[in-house]
C-alpha cells in the first residue's frame, strides 16, 4: 500500500527509535491522532486497544480529565521552576513526601529526573559517589542481569542486558558485570526443577562475586519482573536465594520499579510481589501514568548522610538535570497517586489478574505459543517454530514483529519483544475490555500461525 500523507511526512522527518529503520518506508508508521480510556485511534479514525498501555506506562489509560486539570493548573501557576541551589515549590515536596509513605523501604530522600535511563544512570553515579564518601573507592562494579532492561543512556545501556543495546555502540562500559536471566523456560537445563534453577543461579552469582571480588562491586540492579527483556516472572525464591549473598559482600540491590511500580504487578510495588528487600529504587512511567516526563531515585537515610557528608568536602552536590522534579510532572504526578488510591488501582490489578492470567494460559494451546508467562497486569507470550523442543525462529524471519502487525489489522496494538509479545494494559481496563483485548490476541496469532505455515517458517 502506498503511504498517505502523513505516513510520508513522518518518515520523511522523524527517526524512529527501536525501529527496522530499513523497512519503515515500505511498512508506513502507524500515526496516532488521540485516545480515551484503553483506546486509542489513528488519523483515519480508527479504533485500537491499547494492550501496552503505550511503552507500560499510561496506566489510567488516555483522556483522563483530572490529569488535564491538574496540569493544566500547575501550567498556569508555576510552569517551570528547577530544584537546583535549594530552590523548591510544593507539587515537588508533596510528591516526594507522598513517595517516602507509600515507598516499601525505609526512604529518606527522593531525587528527580525526568526518565527511567536518567534515574538509572542516577543511581549509578550516586553508588560510585557514595563508595567514594565511605573511603571504599575500588568498590565501584555493578551487576546487572542478561536480558535485564534499564536505559538507554550510556551506562544505563550498558546494564541493559540486551545485545542490541550495546553492538555497535561501543557498549557495555568498563565495570558492568551481566549474571544470569532467570527465565527457567529458556535458560533452565533439561530436567532442572525451578527451585534447582534458582539454586544454580545464586551460586553462579557467588561464584561472580567471588571472582571479582565482593569489596570491588557496590551493587546489584534488578526489575522485580523483567520487562523489556521479554516479560521475565523470576522463578519462586529467586531474591530470597540471591539477597542474603548481597548481603554477604554489603552489595545493594538497586530496584528498578520502572514498569513494575505503582500497582502493575498487583502491588504498589512489585518489590512486594516478588520478595525483594531494595536498597534504593528507580520509579517512572505510571508515577505520572505516562501524561508527563518525570522519574526518581529513591535513598534512604544512611545513602543520603553519606552523600551530603561529602557535599560538604567538595562544597556542593554536583548532579541534577534542568527538568527533574519538573512542577508539571510532579504535580501530575501527586494527582495520579492520588487517583491510584481514590479509584483503589492496586484492588483493581489484583481482580484483574485472575481473568488476565486464564486467557495468557488459554493461549498455551496455540500451535504458535512456546510459553506465556504473567504477574498482575503484565503478561508475555512467547511464540516458537516447535513446541515440543521449543525452538526459535530465526530473528530474520521476524515472526514477533509481523505478529504485532497483525495486531494493528485486528486492531490491537502489542509490542513484539523478539518472538515474545507482551501485554500490558491500562491499569483502569474493565473485564469486558480485558476479554477483547484477548479475543483480538487470539485472532492476531491465528493470522500469524496462518502467515507462518503458508510461508512455510519452520522448515527454513
Ligand atoms: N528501566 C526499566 C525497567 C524500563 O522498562 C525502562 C523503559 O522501558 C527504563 C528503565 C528506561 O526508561 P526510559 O525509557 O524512560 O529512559
Amino acid at each position: 500500500m502506498p503511504l498517505t500523507n502523513v505516513q510520508t511526512r513522518d518518515v520523511d522527518a522523524v527517526l524512529h527509535p527501536y525501529t527496522p529503520l530499513h523497512t519503515l518506508r515500505q511498512i508506513g508508521p502507524l500515526v496516532l491522532e488521540s485516545g480515551k480510556g484503553v483506546y486509542v485511534y489513528d488519523t483515519h479514525g480508527k479504533e485500537y486497544i491499547e494492550g501496552m498501555a503505550g511503552l507500560w506506562c499510561a496506566g489510567l489509560g488516555f483522556g483522563d480529565e483530572e490529569l488535564v486539570d491538574a496540569a493544566t493548573e500547575q501550567l498556569r501557576k508555576l510552569p517551570y521552576y528547577h530544584l537546583f541551589g535549594g530552590k523548591g515549590f510544593e507539587p515537588a515536596i508533596e510528591l516526594a513526601e507522598k513517595l517516602k509513605s507509600i515507598a516499601p523501604m525505609p526512604v529518606d530522600k527522593v531525587l528527580f529526573s525526568s526518565s527511567g535511563s536518567e534515574a538509572n544512570d542516577t543511581q549509578i553515579k550516586l553508588a560510585w559517589y557514595l563508595n567514594n564518601a565511605l573511603g571504599r573507592p575500588e568498590k565501584k562494579k555493578i551487576i546487572s542481569r542478561v536480558k535485564g532492561y534499564h536505559g538507554v543512556t550510556i551506562v544505563s545501556a550498558s546494564l541493559t542486558g540486551l545485545p542490541n543495546n550495546h553492538r555497535d555502540f561501543d557498549l557495555p562500559v568498563d565495570r558492568i558485570l551481566h549474571t544470569d536471566c532467570p527465565h527457567h523456560y529458556r535458560f533452565g537445563e533439561p530436567g532442572e526443577s525451578e527451585a534447582d534453577f534458582v539454586a544454580r543461579l545464586a551460586q553462579n552469582l557467588r561464584d561472580l562475586i567471588e571472582r571479582e571480588g565482593g569489596h570491588t562491586i557496590a551493587a546489584m540492579i534488578a526489575e522485580p519482573v523483567m520487562g523489556a527483556g521479554g516479560v521475565i516472572v523470576p522463578p519462586e525464591g529467586y531474591f530470597e536465594a540471591i539477597q542474603p549473598i548481597l548481603d554477604e559482600h554489603e552489595i545493594m540491590l538497586i530496584d528498578d520499579e520502572v514498569i513494575c511500580g505503582f500497582g502493575r504487578t498487583g502491588n504498589w510495588f512489585g518489590a512486594t510481589t516478588m520478595g525483594m528487600r531494595p536498597t534504593t529504587m528507580s520509579i517512572a512511567k505510571q508515577l505520572t501514568a505516562a501524561y508527563v516526563p518525570l522519574s526518581a531515585v529513591m535513598l534512604p537515610g544512611w545513602i543520603y548522610e553519606a552523600i551530603e557528608a561529602q557535599s560538604a568536602k567538595i562544597g556542593t552536590f554536583g548532579h541534577g538535570y534542568t527538568y527533574g522534579g519538573h512542577p508539571l510532572g510532579c504535580a501530575v504526578g501527586v494527582k495520579t497517586l492520588e487517583i491510584y488510591e481514590r479509584r483503589n488501582i492496586v484492588g483493581r490489578v489484583q481482580g484483574l489478574a485472575p481473568l488476565f492470567a486464564a486467557r495468557l494460559e488459554r493461549l498455551r494451546d496455540h500451535p504458535l505459543v512456546g510459553e506465556t508467562r504473567y504477574k498482575g497486569l503484565m503478561g508475555g507470550i512467547e511464540l516458537v517454530a516447535d513446541k515440543a523442543t521449543k525452538r526459535a525462529f530465526l530473528p530474520t524471519q521476524g515472526v514477533g514483529p509481523r505478529t504485532a502487525r497483525f495486531g494493528e489489522a485486528n486492531r490491537v496494538i502489542v509490542r513484539a519483544i523478539g518472538d515474545t509479545i507482551a501485554v500490558c494494559p491500562p491499569m483502569i481496563i474493565t473485564e469486558d475490555e480485558l476479554n477483547e483485548l484477548f479475543d483480538r490476541i487470539e485472532r492476531t496469532l491465528d493470522d500469524a500461525e496462518a502467515w507462518v505455515s503458508a510461508e512455510t517458517l519452520r522448515t527454513a
